[in-house]
């Protein structure tokens, strides 16, 4: 039994789990809905939803349900066999990103996972062989593991791990910059749509259509890092849908299977033609139990229009933050339910700690940002209760 006096299951987690995690202040039991309650009862609400990954709350009785009857049949197999919701998953990916009949999908298990994929789709857009060179975005998160790393545009995160797999650069988030360092020698470019770990912060307008002219003059491949922005969260299925522009890939993962692991890269066009068989795979990718639960995710946010309550949520919990009226909310960014509170002070470690004393979930990705990833099901009670919290957490802090 986990014994929470004292504090003794922080001792058991600081000299059991690798130091690269920090001990957390609470430990989390159980889930309903927008709600999780903590081994001692304690109940918050959850505006972050595992950094964006609960699209359906939490204990969503369809996902329940079809992890349930999917692992009665078959949780794993491996890639010498197909199974149906790995290939009904396929489809459906290829219909709502829009990549249709000349779209494929790859399956891995995580989004750092999804892009290590499109990293090595990057290296097979190699030309006569003079494009050697990736271009990523400066502030930039893409994932942890060593391709994804590389592309991080965050130098205190790939400092420690160095030499980093050669080839990438870091370009400012302008596009003077990216029509300087554009040319026939680039083999891809990759940009989140809206720099989640950055603190949700947007493109400047028209970067990612200019980006597209010039990745399509120079043989380029735009791949849009979708794995914050991905499935609904910003009001569309995807946040480039928002613009007129066709990406040759996206990476996915976080909220496809509302918490079950999976990523994905998708490609659109030509760009599906460049992996041959064998040329990339992982064990668990695509595995039955979580493209059932992916199937299920997307299935139920089709039918309840959970992309159109991001919209709606997402525009009433802005104006809820504007009613506030706190000075210490500078700017309002990102689109949907993917928002970023910009602070005038740098307290937002402080905020974030008032908030989850008081009963509430929201995240501090930097100093002098607030992260609001709420499950897409949010409703009235949930953001009436929000502004309730954050209201009282921002006068005490003014
Ligand atoms: N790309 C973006 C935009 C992300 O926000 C994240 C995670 O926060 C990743 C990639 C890495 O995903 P994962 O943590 O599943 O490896």
């Amino acid at each position: 039994m986990i014994q929470t006096q004292g504090g003794t299951w922080q001792r058991r987690f600081g000299d059991s789990m690798m130091r690269s995690l920090s001990t957390p202040k609470v430990m989390l039991d159980r889930g309903e809905g927008c709600q999780v309650w903590d081994v001692d009862g304690k109940r918050y609400l959850d505006f972050l939803a595992g950094i964006a990954v609960n699209a359906l709350g939490h204990a969503h009785p369809v996902l329940v349900q079809a992890l349930t009857e999917q692992a009665s049949k078959l949780i794993h197999v491996s890639n010498y066999f197909a199974t149906a919701p790995q290939v009904e998953l396929a489809e459906r990916l290829t219909r709502i990103s829009g990549a249709g009949e000349r779209g494929r999908v790859y399956f891995g298990n995580s989004g750092a996972e999804a892009n290590e994929a499109a990293v090595k789709l990057a290296r097979l857009n190699r030309g006569d062989g003079s494009r050697t060179r990736i271009l990523a975005l400066q502030n930039s998160f893409h994932g942890r593991t060593m391709g994804s790393l590389a592309l991080t545009g965050k130098p205190a995160l790939r400092e420690p791990f160095e030499p980093m797999m050669p080839g990438v650069e870091h370009i400012d988030t302008t596009i003077e910059a990216l029509e300087a360092a554009l040319d026939d020698t680039v083999a891809a470019l990759f940009v989140e749509p809206i720099k989640g770990e950055a603190g949700v912060v947007d493109l400047p307008d028209g970067y990612l259509e200019r980006a597209r002219e010039l990745t399509t003059r120079h043989g380029a491949l735009l791949i849009l890092d979708e794995i914050q922005t991905g499935i609904g969260r910003t009001g569309s299925w995807f946040a480039f849908q928002q613009h007129d522009l066709v990406p040759d890939a996206i990476t996915v993962a976080k909220g496809i299977a509302g918490g079950v692991p999976i990523g994905a890269l998708i490609t659109f066009g030509d760009a599906s033609d460049l992996f041959e068989a064998g040329q990339h795979g992982s064990t668990f990718g695509g595995n039955p139990l979580a493209t059932a639960a992916a199937n299920a995710v997307l299935g139920e946010i089709e039918a309840s229009q959970l992309v159109l309550n991001a919209i709606v949520r997402g525009d009433q919990l802005r104006a809820a933050v504007e009613a506030i009226g706190s000075p210490l909310v500078g700017e309002i960014r990102g689109a949907g339910l993917l928002i970023g509170l910009g602070l005038t002070q740098p307290v937002a470690a402080r905020i974030a700690a008032d908030a989850l004393e008081a009963g509430l979930i929201v995240n501090a990705p930097n100093d002098s940002s607030i992260r609001l990833a709420p499950p897409l099901i949010v409703g009235d009670d949930e953001i009436a209760e929000f502004t309730q919290i954050m209201t009282t957490v921002l006068k005490g802090l003014e």
